[in-house]
């Protein structure tokens, strides 16, 4: 779990600030959900043999005895929030998220026990157009931060659950013939969950998986159409894909649309967005049949590939423009008064005044990397003339009364 450092804060504020502004161009609302939750929701929803559930859940009792988890993700918190406010059935919604998650995991680059997912989450409406949604507010962001050219989109449909379990008892009798072939974790999965055998990164799983039978030759007439739908509408947004069979992501409840983001700059930890559609999961957690599709991205790994990547404008790096302090003692309860004139006269100019300590000020001051560094003294008639730089550019003397109109003028 990490302290996330005044140095790093800018990166974060410029992606939540860039992730809100994109949501807003498509009519998405916030909900805030809590941090804990009780056990069953996540074990009724992500599944009680993934490994998140199996091995990485934050749970502990209460005073009052209760099991209670710290979330691992968003979704199903926001289902049973929806649920529980009747924001779900027989309406559309299209909802955001932002906030920490925790999974105990082996943390490693890209993996932590505490990070942030950014989620989206849409209910109501069946048809392949808020698929097509999704996918392209999500390239729309990637293209905003800066990032398109090193993400690339992986697509898939994993059908109706009738369709997929019949392609999971064919796959379960193929591997059952190879059970020697497979790794540890897939041999375990055998009984447990074989769709996320798809997934091994073993060099041997994945070579048995070549004469695997294939999911897409299984999927049924309405998830291939929708599946054909989505497809031409990213076609003709200009958005690229890679159709990837094996595409089955970790969490139970998905079916149809399943999608990742993949980037080739963070090493093994490459998936920065993933979702997908889970038309069941209302229904599961006890609800109406709703039918949703969602994603979440991982912050830390997008804060990773935007720094990496360098694309943070360095404006964002420095907390203020103006540095203003006093050359000599004496006057410094007048300069905070002046300070907030000057933030009164200039809305929105961010001031730094310098509080206490005044030797070598005039180095210091410059050193802070503020457009404007202004040192202020008293004249000899009492009153306060400053020497104002503007990008090292100087103005001798100027007059207490004249400071702000040449703020605003530069500012302008
Ligand atoms: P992975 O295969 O990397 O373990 P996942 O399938 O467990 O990912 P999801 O539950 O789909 O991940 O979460 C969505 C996104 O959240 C991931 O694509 C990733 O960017 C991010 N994420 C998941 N777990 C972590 C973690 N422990 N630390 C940082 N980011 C994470
Ligand atoms: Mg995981």
């Amino acid at each position: 779990m990490n302290d996330i450092l005044p140095e790093q804060t800018p990166v974060w504020q410029f992606l939540e600030s860039t992730v809100k502004n994109v949501l807003a161009t498509y009519g998405y609302s916030e909900i805030r959900m809590p941090v804990v939750e009780q056990t069953d929701l996540f074990k009724r929803s992500i599944g009680e043999v993934t490994d998140i559930v199996e091995k990485e859940m934050y749970t502990f009792e209460d005073r009052n005895g209760e099991s209670l988890t710290l979330r691992p993700e968003g979704t199903a918190s926001c289902v049973r929030a929806g649920e529980e406010h009747g924001l779900l059935f027989n309406q559309t919604q299209r909802l955001w998220y932002q906030g920490p998650m925790f999974r105990y995991e082996k943390p490693q680059k890209g993996r932590y026990r505490q990070f942030h997912q950014i989620g989206v989450e849409t209910f109501g409406m069946a048809s392949a157009d808020i698929d097509a949604e999704v996918i392209m507010l999500s390239a729309r962001l990637w293209k905003q931060l800066g990032i398109l050219d090193a993400v690339t989109l992986q697509l898939n449909s994993l059908g109706s659950n009738e369709a997929r379990a019949v392609f999971r008892a064919d796959l379960v009798t193929y591997l059952e013939a190879h059970k020697d072939e497979l790794d540890e974790d897939s041999r375990r999965r055998l009984e447990s969950n074989p769709l996320r055998i798809l997934d091994s990164k073993d060099a041997g799983t994945q070579a048995l998986l070549d004469k695997a039978p294939v999911l897409n030759d299984y999927l049924d007439e309405d998830s291939k159409s929708h599946f054909a739908e989505l497809c031409e509408s990213l076609d003709a947004a200009g958005i690229k894909y890679e159709i990837n069979p094996r595409l089955v992501r970790g969490l139970d409840y998905y079916c149809k649309t399943v999608f990742e983001w993949v980037t080739d700059k963070l090493g093994a930890q490459g998936t920065v967005c993933a979702g997908g559609r889970y038309d069941g999961l209302v229904q599961q957690l006890g609800g109406r049949a709703t039918p949703g599709v969602g994603f979440a991205m991982g912050v830390e790994r997008l804060i990773l590939l935007l720094e990496t990547l360098n694309v943070v404008p360095d404006a964002l790096r420095q907390p203020f423009d103006v540095y203003l302090a006093a050359e000599h003692k004496g006057i410094q309860s007048r300069m905070v008064v002046l300070a907030d004139q000057l933030r009164d006269a200039v809305p929105g100019l961010r001031i730094q005044l310098h509080c206490s300590g005044l030797k070598n000020i005039a180095n210091k001051a410059r050193q802070t990397g503020a457009a404007w560094v202004i040192l202020v003294r008293q004249n000899e008639e009492g009153s306060l003339v400053s020497n104002l730089w503007y990008n090292s550019e100087p103005s001798y003397d100027v007059a207490e009364s004249d400071i702000a109109a040449l703020l605003q003028q530069q500012q302008a």
